[in-house]
């Protein structure tokens, strides 16, 4: 996917991400940097809470939301706090390939079945929330989803750099979005 930039070594950074927090992140991550101290949190990362995906960052590093594909239309508030409180001024938002949130009506009859006999869910309410939620949650493609939802947040949030970024299950690497 030539939207896909890797970072094999600190020289593949994109220079605006060089000695930012976003920068730390990719170091530390895919680069194995060794970790410094930190008391209060530099970056606020949004991404998907797919079970397949660990980042190596430090203790105290960042605020973590996690959210099916990334999708932070409904966390809000959440990242104001970050914001606000935590007094973080970079934001991570990073996709992956394989996300569950793409086709998500091609699961719809695993979903309903699940909730039926998992959860104890009678048939008629697993449907409707399923076809009240789907079309809120279904991202469309991953790349392109992690694109526009950094345009957005940057909009909704100017004072903030939003990076985003692409996670690779194969691998477990993160890569740069050219954008
Ligand atoms: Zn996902």
């Amino acid at each position: 996917m030539k939207r896909l930039v890797p970072v094999i070594s600190a020289d593949d950074l994109f220079p605006h991400y060089r000695n930012t927090p976003i920068g730390q992140l990719l170091e530390y991550h895919n680069l194995q940097k060794s970790f410094d101290q930190y008391t209060l949190a530099r970056l606020l990362i949004g991404m998907c809470m797919d079970n397949r995906k660990h980042l190596r960052i430090p203790e105290n590093f960042a605020y973590i939301i996690r959210s099916g594909g990334a999708n932070l239309r409904y966390s809000e508030f959440k990242i104001s706090y970050a914001i606000a409180v935590g007094d973080v001024r970079h934001m991570a938002l990073i996709g992956h390939n394989n996300c569950g949130m793409v086709n998500l009506i091609s699961r719809k009859k695993l979903f309903v079945d699940g909730l039926v006999e998992k959860a104890g869910w009678q048939r008629e309410w697993a449907e409707e929330h399923f076809m009240h939620f789907a079309p809120m949650f279904e991202i469309g493609n991953e790349v392109d989803f992690i694109l526009s939802e950094a345009k957005r947040l940057r909009l909704r949030y100017p004072g903030i750099m939003v990076a985003p970024l692409f996670y690779q299950v194969e691998d477990n690497q993160l890569y740069q979005l050219q954008e």
